[in-house]
């Protein structure tokens, strides 16, 4: 364990959070993910890290974890354990695993190099010697291991028992000085997910205190028809619970450890199924709200729809016309359609969209065309207009940046006889109210946060929801992530698409890429250059995108070079994008403002610096940008040194994987779900403890259960979610 660097450690109290802190957040001790309450342990905002809070402010920070009810502390479980069980004297420990270390403290020595610390001598039953070093301390601490010496009283340390300069030490134990004979715990040591100010011990306490108000209550009334624990072999939730929290020790406690880490275990699997069919209940319980809702049925003759795709430049793909027949179906019933179309980067879901409105349209009503940048929303626009002038809708514009007159009068059109407005989230909010409103599109809609979606479901009418977007979720996240969800594919690229080369080269061979953008112009070919990251300052990674843009236009002073970045005014932006696509530019240079949607068939190479800060998704997006036309497409991955391994791995998946859902997959692999979209997306609850893709008999046994129990005991149905999802119920409204 490395010793912390930061603040003293007061003694006894809270040296778990050394223990915690060795570890990235949120990981279990074999680096596995720890459930989603893990993750940002540490990092928040507010708590004042190492001063525990109390009262009000403390139950803040509980509810931050999501625990305000008994229920919530009962189900939040541990991420490991720790063996304080067992003790062995000074000297005799095994390296290398956290125990508890015994002895009598023999020396107190303030050390002053390399630098100031207190270093104790313990003296095992046995003679032999162990050290423990403290490289933070209070005077109190030097004073508790004095009065201690003084007294010959036993001295527990809990840590892991490291090969040092004198022989075994412990750096930053945590320390209990005991009396001659006083019993150890029986039982292992949870460790919880928590947040900065909430230390073990509190934790642990709350918990303990909440098991024992629950039991004292009437315990946990079962809420599982006893077939169906039977079947899966289930204990009651009690038994579950107990052994959870307070694991009694086995003989081998490594692999007793590697037993309850690996989560196969009974009580483990009852947790994981009640939480999968509170979700399912969940599910279920949304769907029937969506069903009841009324919404206008979109069933007017379709001339528009038709005159469309008759004025396409293209025909449908297989794939594209099964989707429209689908998202057809659901608009034409009498409740609110929520429909995700999926589709990888470049599978022509715009056209999906611009049906959609069509059909809303000629069943004489309104639609909504919403994009999560201006940038976007602009091109849209554009892509509409030339789509739908012909056509003759009229298509409106209404996006945040407008003047208030402009606005005002985009607003009234809303209100009256627009028929199509396409912009950003400006639409849904901004008081903006439709008078007819049928359809809303949502492009790139992982992008949209709940509130945005929230403003779309509360707009009056109940309209149709097609959402649409490039960052493929499997089928089973999908349903995870979102309360009630219909999903449509689009599996097939348009033809005509030559593949994408891609290619990992070293930021020291920059010369060489910039030859070969200068050979891509040449060719009458265009080029993106992405700029680097730099999550931390928005300026930083401004400066950068104009420099790269002042180095290239030095290298390469015969070719047009453009800028966009988002500090730009929208009309700045726009009027580079339109110089682009109309080839009046050779190279863009760009932050990732351009990350989504953006679509000029001639550019054919993408360079993006420092590759490795970049997300998964966030890549496959940007490389997207290229191989829209029939041109050799080829994206440059420059890369930085040292390459984290992370950063290798992400990189090794984009090099070898053009579809969008095998780089989902790794990513959720990689990242685990819990990142995968953000907490903050999810309209329901994240499973904590549950794995759709490991636990898949528990997820059709729970799909079951959750029928059975709406039609034949829905009071149970009721108390299960209530018991899951207590206060977070509201989300599913999401
Ligand atoms: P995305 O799914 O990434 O939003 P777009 O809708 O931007 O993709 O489509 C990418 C490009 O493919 C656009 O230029 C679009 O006009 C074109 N396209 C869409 N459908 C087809 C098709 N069936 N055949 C040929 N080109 C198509
Ligand atoms: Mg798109």
């Amino acid at each position: 364990m490395p010793p912390r660097a930061a603040k003293p450690t007061p003694l006894a109290a809270s040296s778990d959070g050394a223990t915690a802190a060795a570890r990235p957040p949120g990981r279990g001790p074999d680096g596995r993910k720890a459930p989603a309450a893990g993750k940002g342990a540490g990092a928040k905002k507010g708590a004042k890290p190492g001063k525990p809070a109390a009262g009000k402010g403390r139950d803040d920070l509980f509810a931050k974890l999501g625990l305000t009810r008994l229920e919530d502390f009962a189900l939040h479980l541990p991420i490991r354990y720790e063996d304080e069980t067992r003790a062995y004297p000074a000297g005799q420990a095994p390296l290398g695993a956290p125990v508890v270390v015994e002895g009598r403290v023999a020396d107190v020595n303030v050390q002053y190099r390399p630098r100031r610390q207190l270093v104790v001598k313990l003296i095992g039953s046995g003679g032999r010697e162990a050290w423990l070093r403290f490289l933070n301390f209070y005077g109190s601490q030097t004073q508790q291991f004095e009065t201690a010496r003084d007294n010959g009283r036993l001295v527990r340390a809990f840590g892991e028992v490291r090969p040092g300069f004198f022989g075994p030490e412990l750096v930053h134990p945590r320390i209990r000085v005991v009396d001659d004979g006083e019993a150890l715990p029986d039982r292992l040591t949870p460790v919880y997910p928590t947040t900065a100010g909430i230390s073990q011990p509190v934790l642990r306490k709350r918990i303990a205190v909440a098991l024992t108000a629950l039991r004292q209550a009437g315990g946990f009334a079962e809420t599982l028809p006893e077939a169906v624990r039977a079947d899966l072999g289930l204990p009651s939730l009690d038994e579950a619970l107990t052994l959870l929290h307070a694991p009694p020790p086995e003989d081998d406690f490594a692999a007793q450890l590697e037993e309850l880490s690996d989560r196969h275990h009974p009580a483990w699997r009852r947790v994981q199924f009640d939480e999968l069919l509170a979700q399912q209940l969940c599910l279920r319980r949304a769907h029937a709200a969506r069903r009841a809702k009324d919404s206008p049925a979109l069933t007017g003759a379709p001339t528009l729809t038709d005159a469309l795709l008759r004025r396409l430049p293209f025909a449908l793909t297989g794939a594209q016309r099964r989707v429209w027949d689908e998202i057809a179906a659901d608009l034409a019933q009498g409740h609110p359609m929520q429909r995700l179309l999926q589709g990888d980067v470049g599978s022509g879901k715009t056209v999906i969209g611009a049906l959609a409105a069509l059909r809303a349209i000629e069943s004489g009503y309104q639609a909504a065309f919403m994009a999560p940048t201006e940038i976007l929303a602009e091109q849209h626009y554009k892509k509409l207009r030339d789509w739908l002038d012909p056509l003759g809708i009229e298509v409106l514009w209404l996006t945040g940046s407008l003047k208030p007159k402009a606005k005002r009068e985009m607003q009234a059109r809303a209100g009256t006889d627009g028929q199509l407005v396409v912009g950003t989230h400006a639409l849904i909010q901004d008081g903006v109210e439709f008078a007819r409103l049928g359809v809303a599109i949502v492009d790139e809609q992982h992008r949209f946060g709940v509130a945005q979606r929230l403003a779309l479901k509360q707009k009056g009418g109940n309209p149709h929801q097609l959402m649409m977007s490039a960052t493929p979720i499997p089928r089973t996240l999908a349903m995870t992530y979102y309360a009630d969800l219909d999903v449509s594919v689009i599996d097939e690229l348009p033809p005509g698409r030559t593949p994408i080369r891609t290619k990992l080269i070293s930021d020291a061979r920059r010369d060489e890429v910039i030859a070969a953008v200068d050979g891509a112009c040449e060719g009458g070919r265009q080029a993106y250059w992405v700029c680097p990251l730099i999550e931390e300052s928005e300026a930083l990674q401004l400066q950068t995108a104009v420099d790269t843009f002042e180095h290239l236009k030095t290298d390469l002073p015969h070719r047009r070079i453009g800028l966009v970045h988002g500090r730009l005014k929208a009309d700045e932006k726009a009027a580079v994008m339109a110089a682009f696509a109309a080839h009046e530019l050779d190279v863009l240079v760009a932050t990732t403002v351009i990350e989504v949607g953006v679509d000029v068939p001639n550019a054919s190479l993408m360079v993006i610096e420092h590759a490795e800060r970049f997300g998964l998704s966030q890549l496959h997006q940007l490389r997207g940008r290229v191989g829209r036309g029939a041109a050799e497409s080829a994206c440059v991955l420059l890369f930085g040194h040292p390459l984290s391994e992370t950063a290798r791995a992400r990189l090794k998946v984009i090099f070898e994987n053009t579809d969008g859902f095998a780089i989902a997959r790794e990513d959720l692999h990689l990242r685990g779900p819990g990142e995968f979209i953000g907490h903050r997306q999810s309209g329901v609850p994240m499973l904590r403890y549950a794995d759709l893709e490991r636990d898949t008999d528990l997820v059709d046994a729970a799909r079951d259960t959750a029928a059975w129990l709406i039609a034949h005991a829905p009071t149970t149905a009721d108390a299960h979610l209530l018991r899951w999802l207590g206060g977070r119920a509201d989300l599913l409204k999401v």
